[in-house]
């Protein structure tokens, strides 16, 4: 339904005979003569790839902090422009924040897949946080504010395309990075920060995000539950208290909100991986709502009917059918108004669930066999629930396959123990470099 929706029917059949030919590809096989010198080539330029991570961690870019935000922007173009990239700085007025850094490349050989790598440049760490160096631990392990999430995976998403560069592989796929500046702390309103987001997600077939996941080397994300607010807006005929429930009167605009929340919370409290919550009510005979700063006032008599009232809360669901379920219950649930009462429901844009499609399974399965194929482990699914929303779940639905959490792993993230394991910097980036080497591959066939 959602290709049928997003992609030109030529598109379809292209992805439909894609994604059969990865379904049935085999179990691991050894690394071809190709793959191995792309397995050597990022491991030579480790020493690179740990300079780059030392010189994005110590510059600051907590959300907030514009300037810093844009440092380490200039850091990872630079790194893009040596490839050959086309970059670009996208300013963040129209959302608040510092702005987000795109990189393209396109594809010489026609028919050439379409890859989204999505990355950020932000962390939770303020200008005035404590916690602002690179600091190494030991042999292993180095302590950084935002080193696993995410600057560890954004030096991945470079050194993967440099070692493809570097050893010509790169004229058969097409690429899309971006690597937004507002991950922590979205821009306002969603549709114009996440917009660049969901056109990279619309021109591409393939979605992978380098977010550090549940930092298990083992495991890597093809569902996450969404997040998305709504508000609900409820009026009712003013009149003196002593005439209510009278034919002509009705029951008033906070009766109406209250039968209508209640009714949610019997139809679909416990429904699935349904979650739901009026987090905040003003109601009366006037209100004011600050919807920026989440605040209310009303005004109200005890002697006169409400004349309006208003709820606002938030919803989470596991994938887009879950959702739109329960915003169809709701929807019905509002419109059987008590006499002379009429409401009105609206979801905001928010996070969208992503859902663990078949094309996730496929893409992750490929990224095992990759990495079984280096002599590493096996890769599994996150549970879901341990996996809340980010960047990627704004291409669920956009993409025919997506998958996350192939970043730099590590411990701590959001803390001042934020600690990277660097034993996973190399591993993870021949993953990555070779995932996109074999859907390239992959594409050609399909030619
Ligand atoms: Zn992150």
């Amino acid at each position: 339904m959602k290709l049928i929706k997003f992609i030109t029917p030529i598109k379809l059949i292209k992805l439909g005979s894609f994604l059969s030919l990865l379904l049935i590809s085999s179990a691991a096989s050894a690394l071809d003569p190709i793959e191995t010198k792309i397995a050597e080539r990022v491991k030579s330029n480790s020493g690179r790839a740990l300079e780059t991570l030392e010189q994005s961690v110590n510059i600051n870019s907590g959300t907030m902090n514009f300037v810093g935000v844009k440092k380490v922007g200039k850091v990872f173009k630079a790194q893009f422009d040596r490839l050959g990239f086309e970059t670009q700085w996208l300013e963040g007025d129209s959302f608040s924040r510092a702005g987000h850094l795109i990189a393209s490349h396109t594809a010489s050989l026609a028919n050439s897949p379409k890859i989204l790598l999505i990355g950020h440049l932000d962390t939770v760490f303020s200008e005035d946080d404590s916690f602002q160096k690179f600091s190494r631990i030991d042999e292993t392990y180095v302590a950084g504010p935002g080193i696993t999430d995410m600057k560890g995976g954004d030096v991945i998403i470079v050194e993967a395309l440099s070692a493809l560069h570097e050893l010509d592989l790169l004229k058969g796929i097409n690429i899309k990075v971006v690597l937004t500046g507002e991950e922590e702390r979205s821009g306002t309103p969603l549709s114009e920060s996440k917009k660049a987001l969901i056109e990279a997600a619309q021109w591409a077939d393939i979605a992978l995000g380098f977010e550090d996941g549940d930092s298990n080397i083992n495991t890597a994300v093809i569902a996450r539950r969404g997040s998305v607010e709504w508000q609900l807006e409820t009026s009712g005929k003013p009149a003196h208290s002593s005439q209510i429930f009278q034919d002509n009167i009705g029951y008033g605009a906070i009766f109406e909100i209250a039968r209508i929340l209640n009714q949610f919370r019997l139809e679909l409290a416990g429904t699935g991986d349904l979650t739901f919550n009026p987090g905040m009510m003003v109601a009366g005979t006037s209100i004011e709502h600050d919807q920026t700063a989440s605040k209310g006032q009303a005004f109200g008599k005890n002697n006169v009917i409400a004349k309006t009232a208003k709820v606002t809360g938030g919803i989470r669901a596991l994938s887009a059918e879950e959702l739109s379920n329960a915003k169809a219950v709701m929807q019905r649930i509002v419109s059987e108004n008590l006499a002379h009462t009429s409401a009105t429901l609206t979801f905001k844009l928010g996070y969208p669930p992503m859902a663990p499609t078949e094309g996730n399974r496929a893409l992750l399965k490929l990224y095992s066999e990759v990495s079984q194929s280096l002599g590493y482990n096996v890769v599994e699914a996150v549970n879901p629930r341990n996996a809340g929303a980010a960047d990627i779940s704004f291409t669920a639905g956009l993409v025919d396959m997506a998958l996350d959490g192939l970043g730099l792993m590590g411990s701590g993230g959001h803390t001042k123990d934020e600690v990277a394991d660097m034993t996973s910097l190399v591993k993870n980036t021949q993953k990555a470099a070779l995932l996109i080497y074999r859907l390239s591959e992959k594409g050609d066939d399909n030619t």
